[in-house]
C-alpha cells in the first residue's frame, strides 16, 4: 500500500463509517419470533399490553437510556423476569454491578435466552432475546466476570424483578 493510499484509507473509513449511521434506515428492525405460538401476537396486542417505552425495548429492539431504570440499582434478592411474557430470565446472584448503567449479570437461567448478532452500530454484537416471547432484552459481550466471562447488559424497562 502506497502511502496516498493509507492516507486516504484513512479519512475514508471514518467518513463511511458516519455515513453509515446518517443514512441508517428509520425504520427498525421487528423483534425476534416467539418459540411458544401463543406468544406470537400482533403489534396491538403487544402494544394493549406494554407501556411505550417498553413495547419500544422489547418489540422494536430499542435501549433505553444509560442510568434510566431503578434496576441498575436493585440488589435484593429475587428473579428478574422478562417484561413481555413474565418467563424468570435472571438471579439476582448473577447480577453484578458492571458501571456501564444497565443491570448487568454474568450469567442467565439455562435455556431462557437466545442470540443473534446484529449490526446496528456497524460493529457485530450479538443481541439477546426472551427463548419464549422473542421480546428483545438487551446484548452479551465478553467482557464480564469469571466464571462466564460474560457480560448481559440488559434493559431495566425489559424485566419485571419478583423479590424473595
Ligand atoms: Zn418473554
Amino acid at each position: 500500500m502506497n502511502q496516498f493510499l493509507s492516507r486516504r484509507t484513512f479519512i475514508l473509513i471514518p467518513t463511511m463509517s458516519i455515513l453509515k449511521l446518517i443514512s441508517k434506515p428509520l425504520k427498525v428492525l421487528a423483534s425476534s419470533l416467539a418459540s411458544k405460538e401463543e406468544w406470537n401476537l400482533s403489534k396491538d396486542e403487544w402494544k394493549s399490553r406494554l407501556s411505550p417505552e417498553s413495547y419500544y425495548i422489547l418489540r422494536e429492539e430499542g435501549t433505553e437510556r444509560a442510568f434510566s431504570s431503578p434496576l441498575n440499582n436493585e440488589k435484593r434478592k429475587g428473579v428478574f423476569h422478562c417484561a413481555g411474557c413474565d418467563l424468570p430470565l435472571f438471579l439476582s446472584d448473577k447480577k453484578y454491578d458492571s458501571g456501564t448503567g444497565w443491570p448487568s449479570f454474568w450469567d442467565s437461567i439455562k435455556g431462557s435466552v437466545e442470540t443473534k448478532v446484529d449490526f446496528k452500530l456497524i460493529v457485530p454484537r450479538t443481541e439477546y432475546h426472551c427463548s419464549r416471547c422473542g421480546g428483545h432484552q438487551g446484548h452479551v459481550f465478553n467482557d464480564g466476570p469469571l466464571p462466564t466471562g460474560k457480560r448481559y447488559c440488559n434493559n431495566g424497562l425489559a424485566l419485571r424483578f419478583v423479590s424473595e
